[in-house]
């Protein structure tokens, strides 16, 4: 699992959930980071990742 942004090395990611996929983003400097697995996404909220759930698709 990524902790860290590929971009600018902040720690400080979200997932947003699109439907059926979840992108990991960087809350420092937007970037996105790669889609994660159902998996991942249990560990993010275990390790207390800021999940925002987008309806709007
Ligand atoms: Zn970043």
């Amino acid at each position: 699992m990524l902790d860290k942004c590929n971009k600018c090395g902040s720690n400080k990611l979200f997932v947003e959930i699109q439907g059926q996929r979840r992108g990991l983003y960087c809350g420092e400097c937007g970037k996105w980071q790669k889609w994660i697995t159902k998996e991942e996404l249990q560990i993010a909220k275990f390790n207390g990742l800021k999940i925002i759930e987008n309806k709007e698709n």
